[in-house]
């Protein structure tokens, strides 16, 4: 039995070498759910902890694809089914250039504890490709998803395996592969979420990140007896989740300063109002252009290759992609006055940051409970696919905010000490019990 955290990450790094971002996302847990596994001996008397660092099942697979030009290229496609205990695994796939075992373990790993955090009857996992969708035309998009889902048709189905969006996989993706699915299994079935409003969709899925990480954000405040009114807010991304995220604290009276991409910042002191936001959503949902238009467009100041913590702000909401807030601009976020940290993006904050949070009393809301949203609509998804109907936008809404709110709740019970509320641990410890509990329920499967 192990005797401490560092002998056990030394047989998870040992046992997967060069997957750095999963050795992280595995630390990070561990580390807050120790002294709760010390007084659970249980747990690691029936090797929990050996088991659910292990996933059920990993497929790796090739994506031959023809460009416009008619060559032919081959990106490497992925699904890590990791865990299903308490229920289908579920989670998204992610087309990047920087995509690689690694990153998907970490994703996968992280969304096993989200998706118990969510009520609701979701296993773990995740999957994607290195294939990158910048630059690509429609037609490539197309050609490169239907040859994706004709090996991933395979492995996945309602009451298998649902995936649904992440970075570089949108409304426009999902339909090309559900398509493709269809066409391969002749069967109309809830295998994707994320789908189109006219086939199957849920109303409030691409809006539910976003709103759901600032629903969480509000209820961080609210229990230290403030709200979002008349704060000044830094959120980076420009994609799906950093766009409604906006939406949601300009709705609740913040204003937002800061919104970035891969190439740059955009800082308008001015803030960002419905037009402006509207403007970036055609930018980055039609057009496919770089968030430096919006500053010409508005005039307002374009810091290039730069991230948007060095804005002073109360709020950050980090909304891009994994380890993009280190120490030190942790360390400026806080010298600047921030006193609140929530994690629209998976993993966005490095472990020396965090710490600096968590010294300094910012309060710090970890993704797999901020971001839950996401995931969470995609179980309403599912749920309304089943039963054959639609739900109304306010249902949706009203039942994402109960969600949120419970998450928090959880994250309180398990993080109180004292006058402080740490969420990290309280995310974790509420995530582990309830999958740690069905699997051993389930026996030495
Ligand atoms: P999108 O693809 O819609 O947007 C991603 C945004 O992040 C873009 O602005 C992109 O800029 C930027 N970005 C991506 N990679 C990098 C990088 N390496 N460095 C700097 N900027 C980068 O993705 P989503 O909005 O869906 O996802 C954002 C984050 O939220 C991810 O961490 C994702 O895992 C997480 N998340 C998403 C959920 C969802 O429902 N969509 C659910 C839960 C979490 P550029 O266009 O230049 O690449």
């Amino acid at each position: 039995m192990y005797t401490s955290v560092d002998q056990f990450m030394e047989t998870v790094i040992n046992k997967n070498p060069a997957e750095e971002e999963f050795h992280q996302a595995v630390k990070e847990v561990v580390e807050s759910i120790w002294d709760y596994l010390e007084d659970n001996p249980h747990y690691l008397h029936h090797k929990i902890l050996d088991r659910i660092v292990e996933p059920e099942r990993v497929i790796m697979f090739r994506v031959p694809w023809r460009d416009d030009q008619g060559n032919v290229n081959v990106n490497r496609g992925f699904r890590v089914e990791f865990n299903s205990a308490i229920g289908p695994y579920k989670g998204g796939l992610r087309f990047h250039p920087s995509v690689d075992l690694g990153i998907l373990k970490f994703l996968g790993f992280e969304q096993i504890f989200k998706n118990s955090l969510t009520t609701l009857p979701m296993g773990g996992g995740k999957g994607g490709s290195d294939f990158d969708p910048k630059g690509k035309s429609d037609n490539e998009i197309m050609s490169f998803c239907q040859s994706f889902m004709s090996e991933l048709f395979r492995h996945i189905g309602p009451n298998t395996d649902v995936p649904a969006g992440d970075i570089g996989v949108g409304g426009r993706e999902i339909g090309f592969m559900f398509g493709q699915y269809k066409r391969l299994c002749n069967e109309f079935a809830g295998v994707l979420t994320g789908k189109g409003l006219n086939w199957g969709g849920s109303l409030i899925r691409p809006e539910a990140t976003g709103y759901g990480a600032v629903y969480f954000a509000k209820e961080m405040l609210n229990e230290n007896g403030d709200n979002f009114k008349g704060k000044t807010v830094a959120i980076s991304g420009s994609g799906n989740v950093a766009q409604f995220a906006t939406e949601k604290v300009i709705q609740l009276g913040g204003k937002v300063v800061t919104l970035s991409d891969s190439t740059g910042t955009i800082y308008d002191a001015d803030g960002i109002d419905g037009e402006k936001l509207q403007f970036i959503m055609d930018l980055k949902n039609k057009k496919r252009g770089r968030i430096k238009e919006y500053a010409d467009k508005y005039g307002c100041e374009y810091w290039s290759d730069k991230r948007p913590w060095g804005a002073k702000c109360d709020v950050a909401i980090p909304c891009a992609t994994q380890n993009e807030i280190n120490g030190d601009e942790a360390k400026h976020l806080v010298k600047n006055g921030c006193l609140c940290v929530v994690e629209g993006a998976n993993m966005p904050t490095e472990p020396e940051a965090v710490e600096v949070f968590l010294e300094k009393g910012v309060l710090f809301g970890p993704g797999k409970a901020a971001n839950a949203g996401g995931v969470a609509v995609s179980g309403l998804e599912m749920s309304q696919n089943s039963m054959r109907l639609n739900w109304s936008r306010e249902e949706v809404d009203e039942k994402l905010k109960d969600i949120m709110k419970n998450i928090h709740s959880q994250c309180v019970k398990y993080g109180k000490s004292g006058d402080s509320v740490n969420y990290v641990k309280g995310a974790n410890i509420a995530g582990f019990i309830k999958v740690a509990d069905s699997m051993l329920d389930q026996g030495v499967v």
